[in-house]
């Protein structure tokens, strides 16, 4: 059950997926998985521009790229990945935006990065499966940081309780900085699941690896296995 982006896959030349619990990396991404560009996601701001196949890009929570046959992709599990192509196919990027991303100002800085030479009318950018208000509680101190630091309103924000929209945070954001074209592939990574098979464990039914609900169980049981290398890529390529 790959999730698609409807305006990325109306982008000629173009293909990508955001992976879930079974299919980390997207099926249709598979035949480009040697030439993945390696990067070290940190929560930070950076964004690598990436030339070659199978590039090591450091630190980084971003990669752009114009080469064909190149593969990008954010690893998350809650983090709000983000997928971006030029509606022309001749360029994409993708962006790792967790609170900490967001709140520092990663597609501000994405937006900056594009205006020396490109114009972000000029793509179409899709919001991945990440936490979302229907689960997503956190401090109260964090709400109130996100709520004085951004120039978003409240509502948006922050919808409940000690919720905070990452989504609508991202879509704001994106709007702001001349992103128009942007769609929401809508699913929450803790409590989104799949069709039940008859037989399968419950925690099977879920459909996306999730920090959040693997934290609450190893909290009741420290032997449960941790998420370590089960995050889910979200990614696209320039087909060559
Ligand atoms: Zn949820």
């Amino acid at each position: 059950m790959t999730a698609y982006s409807h305006l990325i896959d109306g982008v000629a030349g173009i293909r990508h997926g955001f992976g879930d619990k079974t299919h980390m990396m997207p099926e249709a991404l598979l035949p480009w998985q040697e030439t993945l560009a390696v990067k070290k996601q940190v929560h930070g701001i950076h964004i690598h521009r990436v030339e070659g196949p199978a590039e090591q890009c450091g630190p980084a929570d971003g990669v752009l790229t114009s080469t064909p046959g190149v593969l990008l992709s954010v690893l998350t599990a809650d983090c709000l990945p983000l997928l971006f192509a030029r509606r022309d196919g001749k360029r994409i990027a993708a962006l790792h935006a967790g609170w900490r991303g967001l709140l520092a100002g990663i597609i501000e800085g994405f937006a900056d990065m594009l205006a020396k030479d490109d114009d972000p009318a000029d793509w179409v950018a899709a919001i991945g499966p990440s936490a979302r208000p229907c689960c997503y509680e956190v401090d109260e101190g964090l709400v109130e940081d996100f709520l004085a630091r951004l120039p978003i309103p409240g509502a948006i924000v922050n919808p409940a309780y000690r919720r905070l929209d990452l989504a609508a945070i991202a879509r704001y954001k994106l709007n702001a900085a001349g992103f128009q074209a942007v769609d929401d592939i809508g699913h929450c990574t803790i409590c989104a699941t799949r069709e039940e098979e008859a037989g399968t464990p419950a925690e099977h039914h879920f459909a996306y690896t999730s920090y959040r609900r693997n934290s609450k169980k190893r909290a009741l049981d420290p032997a449960y296995p941790t998420i370590s290398g089960r995050n889910q890529h979200s990614g696209l390529v320039i087909l060559p």
